[in-house]
């Protein structure tokens, strides 16, 4: 089938319920065609669980949407937690499902350190409350703000953060992540390609940020995400500056959880013109990077 069946807005950055987003995949592939998304990334933290049915419901329903097999997995970098997006991986790779397993182990073994923290603090069954949210599914921080959130500690998830989970607080457990090198490694193992999620988000000052991006370019890392749908005015071009210094594609998504009113599929996603989106990887034609002209 040739691509131009499909539609041009690209969101490479996605939650489902196999990690903290709210919708299954089968709702979530539904709701990318309504907002007429082209190309949909499911990202989930750490799984790939949601890919298979997402597949299977696009082939039932006849969807024009394609979709890009994809992770968020987790990195701890000089004491910051450092999310690496891999697209288009093989999720049956061996090297990616060991990983995937190691940091579901950690998952596993972070989340009951946070529900005895909490039940220290007199906050009983935070585990079992997150653990039920996740319903199978990734244990992530989430789960437990959402938890939190229903038993009357905090009215919103974002207040929750603030008093329960940030780094320092009562529920704050530190993260033994692998590290950047290793997700990029293993993203490309299983032949996929490294994205630096939401660089925005980390709380960096514009000098860390920039050895984070020197750092995760010579590990071999190939984009870095420059468009989200929320964004204070500046910070896209700012991003897509970045993005031509560090030698990076351009990557876009909406980190889209659940419905809300403010995040939405496909919402506000596009480059800055002087960079080059991603999907120039797996769109373009072998042959023309092969000839010099
Ligand atoms: P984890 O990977 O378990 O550390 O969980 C991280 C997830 O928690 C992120 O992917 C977000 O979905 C959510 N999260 C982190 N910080 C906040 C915050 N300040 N407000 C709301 N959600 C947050
Ligand atoms: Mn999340
Ligand atoms: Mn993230
Ligand atoms: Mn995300």
């Amino acid at each position: 089938m040739s691509d131009t069946n499909y539609a041009v807005i690209y969101d490479l950055h996605t939650h489902t319920i196999a990690s903290d987003g709210t919708l299954t995949p089968q709702e979530l592939v539904h709701r990318a065609a309504a907002m007429r998304i082209g190309t949909l990334a499911i990202t989930d933290h750490d799984t790939t669980a949601a890919i298979p049915a997402a597949q299977a419901e696009i082939a039932r329903a006849g969807l024009p949407l394609r979709l890009v097999t994809g992770v968020e997995i987790s990195t701890l970098w000089e004491n910051h937690e450092i999310h690496i997006v891999g697209l288009n991986i093989d999720t049956a790779h061996p090297a990616m499902c060991a990983l995937l397993d190691e940091q579901h182990q950690r998952r596993q073994r972070r989340a009951a350190l946070i529900g005895e923290r909490l039940e220290k603090a007199h906050i009983p069954g935070a585990l079992e409350g997150a653990q039920r949210l996740a319903q199978g599914g990734a244990v992530t921080r989430g789960h437990f703000a959402r938890f939190l959130v229903e038993a009357g500690k905090a009215t919103t998830v974002a207040d929750v953060f603030k008093r329960y989970l940030a780094r320092g607080k009562t529920g704050y457990v530190p993260p033994q992540w692998c590290t950047i090198e290793q997700a990029i490694e293993v993203i490309h193992h299983s032949g996929g390609t490294a994205v630096l999620a939401h660089p925005g988000r980390y709380d960096l000052s514009a000098k860390w940020l920039k050895r984070l991006l020197a750092h995760f370019a010579q590990s071999g890392g190939e984009a870095m995400e420059v468009a989200q749908c929320q964004q204070a005015p500046n910070e896209r071009q700012q991003l897509a500056a970045y993005a031509r210094d560090y030698g990076l594609l351009a990557s876009q998504g909406s980190d889209f959880h659940q419905p809300c009113s403010w995040i939405e599929l496909g919402r506000k996603l596009w480059l800055p013109a002087g960079v080059e989106g991603v999907w120039q990887k797996w769109e373009q034609p072998q042959h023309s990077t092969e000839r010099e002209v």
